[in-house]
C-alpha cells in the first residue's frame, strides 16, 4: 500500500484527542501486524500515575499507543501522534492533495513513516520501530506512558524521529525551551466589606505579588542558545459568596518558558511572592532540551544533513521533552506545512507525503545498516 493511501485511510478515521484515538490505533496496529511487525498496544490511562499497562487486544475507541518493532533493539524509532485537535473536517483526496483534520498534523508524517517502515522491513532492514502515540494535543500522556515502558522493558531507542509537519526543516537541533506553570495562592480573612478596621485581603496580597513578578521579569535568566526566559501571569481566581465580602483566598497562575532548568524559575517565583504570603504549587514542569552537540551531525544520520535547520528555539513543550527526560535524543521533522496545522483548511500534498516516505526510509537504512 502506498504512503498516500495510508494517509488517506488515517485521515478518514476521526481521532480527536480522547475521543476515538483507538480507531486510528487499531488501523495502524493491524497494518503493521500484517506486515510482520511485532505490535504492542500500550494502553494509556493517566499521565500522573503508573496504573496503565500493556494490553494485547485491539479495543475500539480506547486510548492506546501502538508500538511496532522489527528486531530486538531500536536503532531508530519513527514516532508520530495519532490524535488530532477538533473539530472534524470533511475528507477529500484528489490525488494531488489530501484534505481533512489531521492531514498535516500529523497523519501525513505518520502515514509516510508507516510506509517507510513497511518498505524497510521488506528490504530486510531490522532493529527499528514505529510508535503512534495518543494525547499529544493535551498532556502527552501517550508519550509519557511509552517512555515509562521503554525504561521498564529496557528497550530505549537510540534516536527518535518525531514526525510533525515542519516542511522538511529540522526542529529542535538548537534545543527547546522548558516550561513551568505554577499556581500562587494567598490566604486572607473573609470579612463583610462594611466591617470597620484593617482588612486581611487575599486579593490585595495577590495583586502586590503580581506586581513584584513584573519586577522579576526584568531579571530573568538568558541562555546563549536557548534564549530569554519569559514569565507571564495568566489566570486569576478568587471565589466568595458575593461581591460585598473580602475573599478568604485568591490565586493566580504563572506560565514560564524557561531557558534554564524549570525548577530554578520556580524558586525565583517562590522568592518573589513570599513577602506577600504567596504559596506556590507546581502544575506543570518541563526542563529545557539542551542543544544537540555538533548540530545535525550529532544525530549521525547523513540523510538529515542536507535539510534546513530551523534556527529558532521553540518555546512550546512537545513530545520531544518526554524523550529528553529519558535521555533519548530526538529531532522533529516531517512533510506538510506547520501553518496548516489546526486550521479549517488543513491539507497535505501527495508529493510531500512521498518525499517524507523517502526521507524516513533513508533514515532507517542508515541507522540500521548491517
Ligand atoms: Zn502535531
Amino acid at each position: 500500500m502506498n504512503s498516500a493511501t495510508i494517509v488517506h485511510e488515517l485521515v478518514k478515521r476521526p481521532s480527536i484527542t480522547k475521543d476515538g484515538e483507538g480507531r486510528v490505533g487499531s488501523y495502524v496496529a493491524k497494518l503493521m501486524e500484517k506486515n510482520g511487525f511485532k505490535v504492542t498496544l500500550q494502553e494509556v490511562v493517566n499521565s500522573q500515575n503508573g496504573t496503565s499497562g500493556v494490553i494485547t487486544s485491539t479495543v475500539g475507541a480506547r486510548s492506546f499507543n501502538v508500538l511496532a518493532t522489527k528486531g530486538e533493539s531500536l536503532n531508530v524509532l519513527l514516532q508520530a501522534h495519532m490524535d488530532t485537535v477538533g473539530p472534524w473536517l470533511p475528507v477529500s483526496n484528489d490525488w494531488i492533495k489530501i484534505r481533512g483534520r489531521g492531514s498535516a498534523d500529523t497523519k501525513g508524517p505518520l502515514g509516510a513513516m508507516i510506509a517507510a517502515a513497511i518498505s524497510a522491513s521488506k528490504k530486510g532492514y531490522t532493529n527499528f520501530g514505529l510508535l503512534g502515540t495518543v494525547r499529544e494535543e493535551t498532556d502527552f500522556a501517550g508519550a509519557i506512558q511509552a517512555a515509562r515502558l521503554f525504561r521498564e522493558l529496557n528497550q530505549i531507542p537510540k534516536l527518535i524521529i518525531d514526525g510533525e509537519p515542519t516542511n522538511f526543516e529540522l526542529m529542535g537541533i538548537n534545543g527547546m525551551q522548558g516550561r513551568a506553570e505554577v499556581k500562587v495562592s494567598f490566604n486572607g480573612t473573609n470579612t463583610h466589606v462594611a466591617t470597620p478596621g484593617e482588612k486581611d485581603n487575599a486579593v490585595l496580597k495577590m495583586s502586590k505579588a503580581i506586581l513584584d513578578l513584573e519586577e522579576l521579569r526584568k531579571n530573568l535568566p538568558l541562555h546563549q542558545v536557548l534564549g530569554q526566559t519569559i514569565i507571564n501571569s495568566t489566570r486569576v481566581d478568587a471565589t466568595e459568596n458575593g461581591t460585598n465580602s473580602i475573599p478568604h483566598n485568591a490565586a493566580f497562575w504563572v506560565d514560564a518558558r524557561t531557558s534554564v532548568p524549570a525548577g530554578q524559575i520556580v524558586n525565583m517565583i517562590e522568592a518573589a511572592v513570599a513577602p506577600n504570603g504567596g504559596k506556590v504549587t507546581v502544575t506543570d514542569l518541563w526542563d529545557p532540551i539542551p542543544p544537540l552537540s555538533e548540530g545535525v551531525k550529532g544525530l549521525g544520520v547523513v540523510a538529515l544533513n542536507d535539510l534546513k535547520v530551523i534556527p529558532e528555539v521553540p518555546s512550546y513543550v512537545g513530545e520531544s521533552h518526554v524523550w529528553s527526560r529519558e535521555g533519548i535524543p530526538s529531532v522533529i521533522v516531517g512533510p506538510g506545512l506547520t501553518s496548516l496545522a489546526h486550521q479549517p483548511d488543513e491539507s497535505i500534498t501527495i508529493s510531500d507525503i512521498k518525499r517524507g516516505e523517502e526521507l524516513y526510509l533513508n533514515v532507517i537504512k542508515e541507522a540500521c545498516r548491517p
